[in-house]
This record gives C-alpha cells, structure tokens and sequence, in this order.
C-alpha cells in the first residue's frame, strides 16, 4: 500500500477499476438474451397459428437490439414462403375520424365471413400517436376478444404515425401464422400515408364531413394514394352532409390522372357506429382484388413495394455505415452546417461527402 501524504491535496489509492465493459458478461448477456427467443420455437409456433409466439415474434422484430435483429430477420426468411396469401388493407385518417370504431366493425364483419383477421395498429397511449382522441378508451373491444382476430397495437412515437419498416416485417409473420386480411391503420400524420401505401393492397381513407369544402379537409396528395374514401359517422344528422361529401369528392376524382390498378376510388358513406355501408365497402375489395389480379397490376404493386423497401433498406444501411465512421461523421456535420449557413448548396454538400466516401 502507497505511504499516505500529507498533503491533503492527494489523492488516495482507490480500488482498481474494472475495465469498462466486461466482454464476458456482455457476451454472456448477449447469449441469454438471444435465448429469450427461440427461433425454431417461434417459427414452429407461428405455422400451427399459435398467438403467443405470434406476439413474441413481432416483440422480437420491433426490438432494436443488434442481436435479436439477426434472430428476427433469421425468422422473416423463414416465414416468407409461407407469407402473402393475405389482402393487406390500409386504413389511415385523422385523429378522431373513427378509425379503431371502423376496424372494430369492420374486422368483426369480416370475420363473420369466415376470414380471419389480423389488425396491426396503433397504440393510443404511447407518445406522439395522437391515436385516439379519447386516450383512456379500449380501442376495439369486441375484436380484441374474437377468437378469429389479431389485434397487435404498436408505439408510434418515433415512426411514421404508426407505420414503420418493422410494420411490413410484422405482415410477414402474421401471414404465416394463417390470417387472410391484414388491417394496417395509420394517422394521417406527415409522410404516413406513403409509408403505408408502400405495404399495401388496397389503401383507404376515413374522412369526417367538414365544413362543406370537402378538399380543404384532405391532405394535399392523399386523393392519388388512396384506393377508397369512406366519408364516416354517416348517419343522424350527418347524413346530408355526408351526401353533399360524396359528390364533392367523387367530381374531384374525376380530375385525377386514371389510377394504375384500372379501378375507379371508391368513395362510398359509411357509419362505423351503426355498422353501415361496410359490406358494400367490402364487396368492392373483393371485385378491386379480382380485377386487379387479372390485369396483373395485383402482383405488379407487390413487387414494386419490394423494390422500393430493398432501396430503403440500402440507404438505411449506407448511412448506418457512414454514421459509424467518425471522419465521415464530423465531415457530415461541418458540411450540415455550411449547408445551414448557405454557404453551400444541399447537393454540392452531399456529393462532396459522397466524393470522399467513394475513395
Ligand atoms: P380514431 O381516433 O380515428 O380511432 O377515432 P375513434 O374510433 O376513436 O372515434 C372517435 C369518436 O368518433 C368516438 O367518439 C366514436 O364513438 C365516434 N365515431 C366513430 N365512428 C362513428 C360513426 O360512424 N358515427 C358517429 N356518430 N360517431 C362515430
């Protein structure tokens, strides 16, 4: 042991510190957390329809831990050749439209039917979802307890009004696992809707009666996405207002360019409350699905949102592997700020950073 000093500026010998991080409880950590999830098991699991290791699969996809990453993607390769025999439907809207009223009514018609469906939705009480304007309310009821339904509400702080890259990730295992109709709902909030309509089938609007300028009340850019309008809350009062809706929107789909699928939007009343208007509405998926898949644009639109996540994903990985490489990062960032003080364009910024990248 060191003489102690007298000075009273000394510092004492402590203990030795450990190293920082410890490589093997680390790694052991890594192993156990690995061993949570059993890739054979849940995959096993999800053929035979089993919802436990239906949640557990998707608790696995939306972890953003590296290591139960690898584990899930290991699981989506699985599941792809048993996924895709679905209609993915898109629901999106404001807050308050009555979107979770919607599914709810629609989801248990559809299951009338002998289908089976699967609902990846918003979760209302988690940050920045705007979900539902009545936060402390159990969102669909009725569906959450029918056997022949999946309800799996997901955090949308952080991603795109609720849909994320891990949303059509989710499809995948929930096709696997036998569900039919996939129901993906999404606020109308910033780039949601093209997010959304990147993973679907058949994408709709529910729209709430306005102030009688029906367009003013829908985002510009909307129209060319959707495949249906579905004027809600048609009923009581809102009735007329709700016609008045209908012809506004239906003139002004005729000034859009004719959409690919060949199939006109529908746009069509409906009260999720009093369960109206919704087998018209799902008569018109079944002969949208038909016609598509003779014309080809059914598969077409599939293929392409393949294209389009592969070109996703190789940004994210370009820029997870730039991010990673200090010089390029503190290169990145002065450039951000000469960017910021106009002393630079935005593109002659990011081609000089692409210039040094290359070498
Ligand atoms: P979300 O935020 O889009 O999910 O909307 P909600 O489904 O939570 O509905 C918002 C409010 O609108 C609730 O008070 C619902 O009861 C009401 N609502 C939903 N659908 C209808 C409908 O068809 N008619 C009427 N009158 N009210 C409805």
């Amino acid at each position: 042991m060191a003489k102690k000093k007298s000075s009273s500026l000394h510092v004492q010998d402590g203990v030795e510190q450990p190293q920082q991080v410890n490589e093997k409880i680390l790694e052991q950590l890594i192993q156990k957390r690995k061993k949570e999830f059993d890739v054979n098991k849940l995959f096993e699991g999800i053929l035979s329809h089993d919802r436990v290791s239906l949640s557990q699969a998707i608790t696995l996809i939306e972890s953003n831990l590296p290591e139960h990453q690898d584990l899930a993607q290991e699981l989506i390769e699985r599941c792809l050749p048993y996924a895709g025999n679905s209609i993915r439907i898109g629901i999106t809207g404001p807050p308050g439209a009555g979107k979770s009223t919607f599914i709810e009514a629609f989801g248990t018609f559809l299951t009338s039917k002998g289908h089976s469906v699967a609902v990846l939705a918003i979760d209302p009480s988690s940050q920045n979802s705007k979900g539902s304007i009545l936060g402390d309310k159990t969102r669909m009821e009725k569906l959450s307890i029918n056997p022949k339904a999946f309800i799996r509400p997901s955090p949308s702080a952080g991603t795109l009004g609720g849909v994320s890259k891990k949303t059509k990730e989710s499809i995948i295992i929930c096709e696997a696992a036998g569900f039919d109709i996939i129901i993906v709902e999404t606020v109308g909030v910033g780039q949601s809707e093209v997010a959304a309509h990147s993973m679907v089938d058949f994408f709709t609007l529910l729209h709430v009666p306005g102030t009688g300028d029906e367009l003013q009340g829908i985002k510009r850019g909307i129209m060319e996405l959707v495949h249906a309008i579905l004027i809600n809350k048609a009923d009581g009062d809102n009735i007329l207002k709700a016609e008045e809706a209908k012809t506004q929107l239906q003139n002004a789909i005729h000034f859009l360019p004719p959409p690919a699928s060949g199939v006109p939007t529908y746009v069509g009343l409906v009260s999720a409350l009093q369960e109206k208007g919704i087998e018209e509405f799902w008569n018109h998926i079944q002969f949208f699905v038909a016609k598509t898949k003779e014309n080809g644009t059914f598969y077409q639109n599939r293929k392409w949102q393949e294209v389009i996540r592969f070109q996703q994903a190789l940004i994210e990985l370009f820029l997870e592997h730039m991010q990673k490489h200090p010089e390029m990062n503190r290169f990145q960032k002065e450039l951000e700020t000469q960017v910021f003080n106009l002393k630079i364009s935005p593109y002659a910024a990011a081609q000089k950073l692409f210039n040094k990248f290359k070498i």
